[in-house]
């Protein structure tokens, strides 16, 4: 995994409420990390706080947050994965599975069935609407 220098502020993924964010903290306010500019905008958010500089290390590199985004959502997705394999091995329903999903029942096992994973299933034998 990259490793990425700079700290993000704590507003970086918020593309719409906070478009000026400058994305590598500056202050830190309790255990909020801010930049300038969310710093400057900050209501709540550390309200009362004193504020402590953030180490000066090299800002946040955009193409490493990138890498390192993908590397958790690609473990994310592994785990994931792994859970709903688990859990219809110890019996949870598909619905169960795709209610926790918040998807329905056949993109969760569009989604989730592998070509290894069916010896349990009686393919094609199941209504497609049934639940
Ligand atoms: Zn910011």
């Amino acid at each position: 995994m990259v490793d990425m220098t700079g700290q993000l502020c704590h507003y970086a993924t918020h593309l719409d409420s906070h478009t000026g964010c400058e994305v590598s903290a500056v202050v830190r306010r309790g255990t909020v990390a801010l930049c300038t500019a969310c710093d400057a905008l900050r209501s709540t958010v550390g309200k009362g706080q004193a504020a402590t500089p953030v180490p000066a290390l090299s800002p946040v590199s955009l193409l490493d947050w990138i890498s390192q985004a993908h590397a958790r959502l690609t473990s994310a997705e592994a785990e994931q994965a792994a859970a709903v394999a688990r859990a219809r091995q110890h019996g949870h329903s598909r619905a169960a599975i795709a209610d926790r999903l918040g998807t329905t029942r056949q993109a969760a096992q569009q989604r989730f069935s592998s070509p290894h994973g069916n010896q349990h299933q009686t393919r094609g034998t199941r209504s497609p609407t049934a639940t």
